[in-house]
């Protein structure tokens, strides 16, 4: 069932409307309900295709048993879809990143209004799932990024959802006016991933996902599934801060990496691209593994400033760390 969130007059008597699809129902007492967000940037689609996955995977399940679903799960496919339809990564017109309005305001200008709404529509969500890609310029593997404040509640979520790292982030970097930040002041487990590539669509990160999410849906009593009939989940690599190391650019030129070097574990000194001068016809710096380590994100524009970020390692686990810090 379609509904609006929001609708706005535009300026020339027409409207544009914020919309959701709701499917299942929460049919019982303590029937939960997920909500998966995609599209709050306007250049990001590894959400919108996942969407599409999990909704698609969904009504087929419902047509060979109706009563396989019960809790209610609101897609949310497209939330910046003026930005969406021209191609922004923020919201048009204001030229704002919908991603830091919240919690937005009712009378504010159009940016703040849709925060607000769907702000609104959210309460009362057992989980929010925020979807985003990287931004055009770096290539990102699977990743669930999280205050390592929120790490108690979400992180058991966070290894039900097949992806291949959870990003510990220390508290100097909160950002307090995202959506995932204000839903989960509000105790509202949020996830917030982030893969593939800006203005791309990296098809089988969506794919991957979307077996997480039917875990993470079986594991809320919405799917009646044996969990043996569920796709096998990956055990991602949980990382702090500190266990990630920053390739940046020292020079100004093109950035060529190496070949398939994306995804990969390193060993250190082991190359991972050059920056070249075209004019002089040479290398001004040969980027090199600081340690060994996953190159999981990596920049696929060439185009690079001195300070511009190339990549980023994360550190083998030590023994002290380990794979899984639940704490
Ligand atoms: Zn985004």
């Amino acid at each position: 069932m379609e509904e609006k969130i929001l609708t706005i007059r535009m300026p020339a008597s027409d409207h544009f409307s914020i919309r959701k699809e709701v499917i299942g129902s929460r049919k019982f007492a303590d029937s939960k309900r997920v909500a998966i967000i995609a599209g709050i940037h306007g250049d990001e689609f590894e959400g919108l295709y996942t969407c599409y996955l999990l909704h698609q995977q969904l009504q087929n399940l419902i047509e060979k048993n109706e009563q396989v679903l019960t809790g209610q799960v609101d897609f949310y496919p497209s939330v910046n879809s003026l930005g969406l339809g021209s191609l922004n990564r923020a919201w048009p017109f204001f030229n704002v990143d919908l991603n830091r309005q919240f919690p937005g305001t009712n009378e504010g200008h159009v940016p703040l209004q849709a925060a607000h709404a769907l702000l609104q529509d959210l309460q009362g969500a057992d989980l929010v799932v925020d979807i985003h890609a990287s931004n055009r310029f770096v290539l990102e593997l699977p990743q669930i990024r999280m205050q390592e404040h929120y790490a108690p509640r979400l992180l058991p979520l966070a290894k039900r959802s097949n992806v291949d790292l959870v990003w510990l982030h220390g508290s100097s970097t909160i950002l307090e006016t995202t959506l995932a930040t204000n839903l989960n002041e509000m105790n509202i487990p949020t996830l917030v991933v982030e893969m593939g590539i800006g203005q791309r669509l990296t098809i089988g990160y969506s794919e991957q996902l979307l077996k997480g999410l039917l875990h993470l849906l079986r594991d809320l009593g919405i799917l009646q599934i044996p969990e043996e009939q569920l796709p096998v989940l990956g055990y991602p690599r949980i990382m702090k801060d500190e266990e990630v190391w920053y390739l940046n650019a020292k020079a100004s030129g093109l950035f060529v990496p190496e070949q398939a070097i994306f995804g990969r574990f390193v060993q250190e000194k082991e190359k991972i691209g050059r920056i070249v001068d075209p004019l002089s016809g040479k290398d001004l710096q040969i980027i090199e593994a600081p340690c060994a380590g996953l190159v999981f994100t990596l920049r696929q524009h060439p185009v690079v400033y001195e300070g511009s970020l190339l990549g980023r390692l994360a550190t083998q686990p030590t023994d002290s760390v380990g794979g899984d810090a639940d704490a």
